[in-house]
């Protein structure tokens, strides 16, 4: 993520004191870089003993409301899922980061490889080139909302050579069809999951460690790491005014 993702605010307000060696304000500029200079764009502050999950989508509120909607969301896999994937889509936004596999196989034979038809959305073809029988509403999960699945037939899926490794599932009973759930998250899911596994992917997503340069520079140049106030909204006008004074000096040593 552009941004800070956890401060250590809990510790802060602690009752114990820390001694910090404030930077010489004649502190050098640092080397010119070539191109635009990376400016930090949005940031939170909560306590220390809150995960950072489920910052993907207030992160773009903020984006949104401050006209600084980005095109690509770079971010690490706390930040994706289906829903999330899909949420973000639909504000125009890509996102890109590696959704976790949980029990997924490797080569796995996800939904990118069915196909959908683009104007009604229906399956048309398994990756072994069956119809499916038919489409209804059903639940994967209990407590989920319905979601559209398609029926299959297990004439074909039980002996098939791909079973094991595709995403289609026998029912729970062992009898009957096999079915899948074909809703937009989870296409877009293993959809992410089969571009993450390729080159250029992760060639895009090699600007993710970048942030970590940032939160070293905040942490050892400006400070951050070793905040001298106590009380939220202190704390938050000493972020604010660090990581301005660190996208002014970014500005400074680009022009
Ligand atoms: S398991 Fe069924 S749905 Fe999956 S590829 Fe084989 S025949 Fe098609």
């Amino acid at each position: 993520m552009n941004g800070i993702s956890q401060l250590e605010e809990e510790r802060i307000s602690g009752s114990e004191k820390q001694v910090v060696k404030p930077e010489p304000i004649h502190a050098p500029l640092p080397n010119r870089k070539e191109g635009p200079p990376e400016i930090i764009t949005d940031y939170a502050v909560y306590s220390a003993g809150k995960r950072d999950f489920g910052q993907t989508i207030p992160s773009l509120e903020r984006l949104e409301s401050a006209g600084r909607m980005p095109e690509v969301l770079v971010g690490d896999s706390h930040y994706v899922s289906g829903p999330l994937l899909s949420a973000a889509r639909s504000r125009g936004v890509e996102l890109l980061s590696p959704a976790g596999r949980g029990n997924l196989p490797k080569d796995l034979v996800g939904r990118d490889q069915f196909v959908f038809s683009e104007t009604t959305g229906d399956m048309l073809e398994c990756p072994q080139g069956h119809a499916p029988i038919g489409h209804m509403l059903r639940t994967s999960d209990k407590g989920r909302k319905h979601s559209r699945h398609v029926k299959l037939d297990r004439e074909r899926c039980s002996p098939c050579p791909l079973r094991g490794r595709c995403v289609a599932r026998p029912p729970n009973s062992g009898k009957g069809h096999w079915h899948l759930d074909i809703c937009r998250d989870l296409r877009l899911r293993d959809a992410n999951l089969a571009a993450q596994g390729t080159d250029s992917w992760k060639k895009r997503y090699r600007i993710r460690s970048g942030i970590e340069a940032t939160n070293s520079e905040l942490k050892r140049r400006h400070g951050l790491g070793k905040l001298r106030v106590r009380r939220r909204p202190n704390l938050r006008l000493a972020v604010a005014a660090k990581l301005t004074a660190c996208n002014v000096k970014r500005w400074l040593s680009a022009v």
